[in-house]
């Protein structure tokens, strides 16, 4: 295995984060309503709004971080860093700017950096919610951080 990565196993029981900007809050709802089912097997996740908005009209426990505009997009880009969350489920608005739009894209690149799968519409969240690999465990190749580190330490 070369060194440059390390193999990280997800879990069969997934820890997902659900987020939806303002438009797209109903259809997330909506979504775990549809998806309840699955959904209560895995631990959720959200910013303050998206997850305070599907625990109450779902019933599904969803931990809040803060709201996604004061910093939740990244705290949960910094869960990702910590091995903490496994699917990212982004509702996002393509039609709507955005005033945390950095934070946004930050989380996105985090989660390319993690390889950490990532629905951005319904479509993709129905594919991947779906996925056989939602009740198996599943190893994927990460960054050796701490390889990374050293040789760029010994390096620069
Ligand atoms: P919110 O944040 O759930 O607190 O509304 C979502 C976002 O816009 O990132």
């Amino acid at each position: 295995m070369n060194q440059d990565y390390v193999t990280l196993t997800i879990g069969k029981q997934k820890s997902i984060a659900l987020i939806a900007h303002d438009g797209k809050k109903p259809d997330l709802i909506a979504w775990c309503e549809e998806n309840q089912d699955i959904l209560k097997n895995h631990f959720l996740c959200g910013t303050g709004t998206t997850a305070r908005m599907i625990t109450d009209r779902t019933g599904l426990p969803v931990r809040g971080y803060n709201s996604g505009p004061l910093g939740g997009d990244q705290q949960i880009g910094a869960k990702i860093v910590e091995g903490k969350i496994d699917v990212v489920i982004f509702f996002s608005d393509p039609l709507t700017a955005q005033p945390h739009d950095p934070d946004v894209k930050a989380l996105t690149r985090i989660a390319q950096v993690y390889d950490i799968p990532m629905a951005v519409n319904k479509a993709s969240a129905d594919f991947l919610i779906r996925s056989a690999y939602m009740d198996m465990e599943y190893d994927h190749d990460i960054i050796n951080f701490q390889k990374n580190i050293k040789d760029r330490a010994d390096t620069l």
